[in-house]
């Protein structure tokens, strides 16, 4: 039997985890990324990196967190970490404390009178403090595809254009594009929820502080100190599909920032982003079994609309998809005895 034909559209944190976590567990397919664009300029590239579950909603939102969680945290213990920008990071998240993720981060508590008083310009009256996991993608996504290329996965530089265009290349196909799925699937849940940060150097700054519901609907403020820079925001902005830089959300990101902390104002300035984060109202994933025109069954696993926590829920997803991916060479084998004894 020829070896199973496995496409993976997308080279994001998505796409790459899914895609080395198949080769990895299913060494005897033939796995191969397509995507148009690569680290160091992907979505998860410039995102902070940070493990919270944020602008992402559905029922399997924590078990898949809780599954990245475990596998950062390996990561942020193992001799990797420097190599990969894994990372221990302690903080504060202003305001409401009952978060349902409070027992998955590490050592969560309410903050102190005491540590309320460091932010006198937040007005909130309770606020958390844990340790979570960051992790920076830059450096990440490489270490992922150069593990990908090791176990003998093949990748192309290419825009796919339809699952059509692709059936007859492939046995199966992933779909891992991001925000770009709602074109391919014709799926108008998909859309674009804005982010702008602005990345600094500031090395004295040690602790993340994230305060995400005193200013007016759509803006935020956090201080996230990452491996390799501090990533401030930020905007929330549903439906804003624009990607440039806009000056008055740069203007008000330093201004709630540097108000809440201080500290921040002579930080050196590297650059700044605006990212579209590809939310849904449930991060999509599952099999739909497609017939092209010439009437091929070509079965699509879907893994996308991570929302703003796609590097939160990676790795969780990446090992769902591989039961999918697993289930569906099973089922297609038996019926390919019975049926189609060409195919798989
Ligand atoms: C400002 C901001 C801050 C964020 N901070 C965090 C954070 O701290 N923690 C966190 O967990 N998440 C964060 N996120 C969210 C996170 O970045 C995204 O959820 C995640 O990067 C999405 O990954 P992805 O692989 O699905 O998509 P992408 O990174 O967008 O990758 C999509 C891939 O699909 C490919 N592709 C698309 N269409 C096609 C096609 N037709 N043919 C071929 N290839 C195609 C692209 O080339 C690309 O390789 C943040 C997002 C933003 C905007």
């Amino acid at each position: 039997m020829s070896s199973t034909k496995i496409g993976v559209i997308g080279a994001g944190v998505i796409g790459l985890s899914t895609a080395l976590n198949i080769v990895e567990s299913i060494p005897d397919a033939e796995v191969t990324i397509m995507a148009n664009i690569f680290s160091p300029n992907t979505t998860g590239d410039y995102s902070a990196g940070l493990w919270e579950p944020f602008v992402t909603s559905g029922a399997n939102i924590l078990r898949w967190s809780k599954v990245t969680f475990d596998h950062l945290v390996e990561l942020a213990q193992s001799p990797l970490a420097g190599r990969i920008g894994a990372q221990f990071c302690s903080g504060y998240q202003l305001g409401e404390c009952n978060i349902n993720w409070s027992d998955i981060v590490l050592g969560f508590r309410p903050m102190t009178k005491e540590e309320l008083a460091l932010f006198p310009t937040s007005g909130v009256t309770m606020g958390s403090f844990f340790t979570t996991v960051m992790i920076e993608c830059s450096m990440y996504l490489p270490w992922l595809m150069h593990r990908f290329k090791e176990k003998g996965g093949l990748v192309f530089h290419r825009r796919v254009n339809s699952f059509e265009e692709i059936a007859d290349e492939f046995d199966l196909v992933v779909n891992c594009a991001g925000l770009a799925a709602r074109d391919l699937t014709n799926d108008n849940t998909l859309k674009a929820i804005r982010g702008q940060v602005v990345k600094v150097l500031a090395p004295w700054i040690k602790h993340f502080v994230v305060l995400d519901h005193q200013y007016d609907p759509g803006h935020v403020a956090y201080v996230l100190p990452g491996a390799k820079a501090v990533t401030v925001g930020g905007t929330i902005q549903e439906g804003n599909w624009e990607e440039t830089v806009d000056e008055k959300d740069k203007l008000g990101i330093w201004k709630r920032c540097t108000e809440l902390l201080p500290s921040l104002t002579e930080a050196k300035y590297l650059y700044d982003w605006a990212g579209l984060r590809p939310f849904r109202p449930e991060v999509r994933l599952e099999l739909e079994e497609l017939k092209t025109a010439k009437g091929k069954q070509l079965p699509v696993i879907h893994n996308y609309g991570h929302g703003g926590s796609g590097v939160t829920l990676h790795w969780g997803c990446a090992l769902d998809a591989v039961a999918i991916v697993k289930d569906t060479i099973q089922k297609y084998c038996t019926k390919s005895r019975s049926t189609h004894p060409s195919k798989l």
